[in-house]
């Protein structure tokens, strides 16, 4: 094993910092990284390895005028699905299979600013809709625990990759939970941040009033790193908001002596594996251990119809959010076409796979006339009451605790042919993005040999809170160095 493998980005700062090591020789290491396991672990839609190198001489410099920052000079990951000028841009699809951007999204530029180097570009499910990775429309990510096995979704590139030590960090999108299932998956920590503390320009859009960016990292510390450079105010994006960015690494202190944290009993629901319920308990009595002081007799009664809610929501925000891909504008065009409609119909026809049509179809059948009171109209109101229950529930309560899913990685292709179970891979991480807030999800654990992730929540702008207790939990369990076979 080579010295630069499966470093965390605090220690291959130390290195880059003290030049012990340069950024082209760590960049070198991980590309190499890459061509050796690529062909188990299918991340990457696109390798980045000839700008990664570029960057790489850009941070050596950089460094060497002593101007270095947390990220400089250090290799990761970006899904997919946000845009980076001049580098290809799929949300793997067809639609988008040759799409090159003439624009970076706001989390680019500011990655560029603190000196990033960017190994390539992350596989996810279609327009990030999914729980598995396997609606790519190219090729299926795999878990690197067990290759037989999904990443989860829809960042499965994003956590597989860091998880096979493609890369230090990386970046996903979380509109339902599309960070924190395939963290919990690979053994990551991963971040969805409170609604409005990313900018979203330059994110290509889902459902607009749920998607977050946010980081992967292996620890900790890292996914504060990360979530410091990317976080702050754009007025690009009018959900951005204005707040002062905290320093998120001057929390983590390890003590959460006193602290308030409660356990939802609706979020061990009927069918949760035993194992993960074990491991989900287990890490919760460790947290009462550190000191905390825990409340298990918590309820938030409308949890149940947050999945509902979400499958109105946001497959309706994403029949709206796709109508532009017409064969007009941009992306794929279906090339023999008599007419104009057929262009338009074709290309959707061909373009999109068959989980992004049966979105747009649930979406366009809520919000049409007759039907929008009953269903987009009534999820609205619902959501309206998961939200002051949580607001309810941070009066007493400085987090909540709760599984950040109900399985394990599930075998490839079990799912794949009943859409609503893959939908209940959902059913923990949802009623966050329903509500805005903020919830993160670490390593706690494993079932069957696979990894099993705890999920924090916190209130809005509150991420410091999932910091501190994940920090604390992190410094008192040694799951998180545990590193699959592959890697
Ligand atoms: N799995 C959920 C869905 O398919 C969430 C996806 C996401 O967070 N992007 O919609």
């Amino acid at each position: 094993m080579n010295q630069l493998d499966n470093l965390t980005v605090a220690q291959a700062h130390q290195l880059l910092k003290k030049r012990e090591v340069s950024s082209t020789d760590l960049t070198s290491a991980y590309i190499e990284r890459v061509e050796k396991l690529e062909s188990h672990v299918q991340a990457l839609v696109t390798r980045t390895a000839e700008v990664a190198m570029q960057q790489a001489a850009r941070a050596d410099e950089r460094i060497a005028r002593g101007d270095i920052q947390p990220l400089t000079g250090i290799p990761g990951i970006i899904k997919d699905v946000i845009c980076t000028k001049g580098i290809r841009t799929t949300c793997s699809s067809k639609m988008l299979e040759n799409f090159i951007p003439p624009y970076n999204a706001a989390v680019i530029e500011r990655l560029q600013a603190a000196g990033m180097v960017m190994m390539g570009k992350a596989n996810m499910d279609e327009f990030a809709m999914g729980s598995s990775n396997e609606n790519s429309a190219f090729f299926p990510t795999r878990n690197p625990w067990d290759i037989t096995r999904v990443p989860g979704g829809s960042s499965g590139g994003s956590a597989a990759s860091v998880a096979a030590g493609e890369a230090l960090y990386s970046l996903g999108s979380d509109t339902g939970g599309s960070i924190r299932l395939p963290a919990s998956f690979c053994n990551l920590v991963g971040l969805k941040p409170t609604y409005g503390r990313v900018s979203r320009y330059g994110l290509v859009a889902f459902a607009s009033s749920l998607d977050q960016i946010g980081p992967f990292a292996r620890t900790v510390t890292d996914t504060a790193l990360v979530f410091s450079t990317i976080a702050g105010y754009d007025e690009r994006d009018s959900t951005s908001v204005n707040i002062e960015a905290d320093n998120f690494t001057s929390c983590l202190d390890g003590d959460i002596r006193g602290m308030k944290i409660g356990v939802p009993g609706e979020y061990f629901v009927e069918g949760m594996q035993p194992g993960v319920k074990k491991a989900v308990e287990d890490a919760i009595n460790k947290l009462e251990e550190l000191g905390a002081v825990v409340d298990r007799s918590v309820s938030l009664p409308s949890t149940p119809y947050a999945l509902a809610v979400y499958y109105i929501l946001a497959p309706s925000e994403a029949s709206a959010n796709l109508a532009r891909y017409d064969g007009v504008k941009y992306g794929y065009v279906y090339p023999d076409s008599e007419n104009m409609w057929e262009v338009m119909e074709k290309t959707r026809e061909f373009g999109f796979g068959p989980e992004v049509k049966r979105r747009i179809m649930l979406g366009t059948y809520a919000l049409s006339a007759g039907y929008y009171d009953a269903y987009y109209l009534k999820a609205q109101k619902v959501r309206t009451i998961i939200c002051r229950e949580f607001s309810g529930a941070f009066e007493k309560y400085d987090a909540l605790v709760t599984p950040t899913a109900p399985c394990i990685a599930f075998k490839m292709g079990e799912k794949l042919d009943d859409p609503l179970q893959m939908y209940l891979t959902d059913v923990c991480t949802l009623p966050v993005n329903i509500a805005g807030i903020p919830a993160i999800s670490i390593p706690a654990g494993f079932s069957e040999g696979m990894p099993v992730g705890l999920q924090i929540m916190a209130k809005p702008f509150d991420e410091k809170t999932l910091f501190k207790i994940g920090y604390a939990y992190e410094q008192a369990t040694d799951w998180h160095k545990h590193m699959p076979a592959l890697a």
